[in-house]
């Protein structure tokens, strides 16, 4: 299973924040320290802001900001709500692919799914604040905007 670009880039700016304390990094800062193109952090900022796991204020002392529900939020929950409810194979086809001939009986279909919940299953208990914890804070915490 391979999650989205934009999965994991809401969770590293998630991961950002979660180690910044008082210091609010504007979305450039965290797209240049997690070197990732400007406009898909500008992206995901905007989703995670609509989720309300984060504050984005403009302007002299503006910047992005960890809430509560952020710093709380389950990795399985966030990592649901930006791949979505698809099965990992898409058995019934496509506007432009036919659907899988074996669809109606397939013995494959049901341990795939299983192994998809067994993935989320283990994201799951886990916040933000359990993956930057140990080596990983002094990690993000080093990684300053690039000139
Ligand atoms: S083989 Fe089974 S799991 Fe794979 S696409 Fe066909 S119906 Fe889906």
């Amino acid at each position: 299973m391979r999650l989205l670009r934009s999965t994991d880039l809401a969770l590293r700016v998630l991961m950002r924040l979660a180690v910044t304390g008082d210091s609010h990094p504007t979305t450039r800062d965290v797209s240049t320290a997690m070197d990732v193109p400007y406009t898909h952090t500008a992206k995901v900022v905007a989703e995670l802001q609509h989720m309300g796991l984060l504050t984005a204020r403009r302007g002299r002392g503006g910047g992005l900001a960890l809430t509560e529900e952020g710093r709380t939020a389950s990795v399985g929950a966030l990592v649901r709500a930006f791949e979505g409810e698809g099965d990992v194979v898409d058995c019934e086809g496509t506007s432009t692919t036919a659907p899988c001939p074996l669809s109606p009986a397939c013995g494959l279909r049901g341990a795939l799914r299983r192994a998809q919940e067994a993935f989320y299953a283990t994201l799951d208990p886990l916040i933000v604040a359990d993956i930057v914890a140990g080596p990983t804070r002094p990690l993000l915490l080093g990684l300053s905007p690039k000139p």
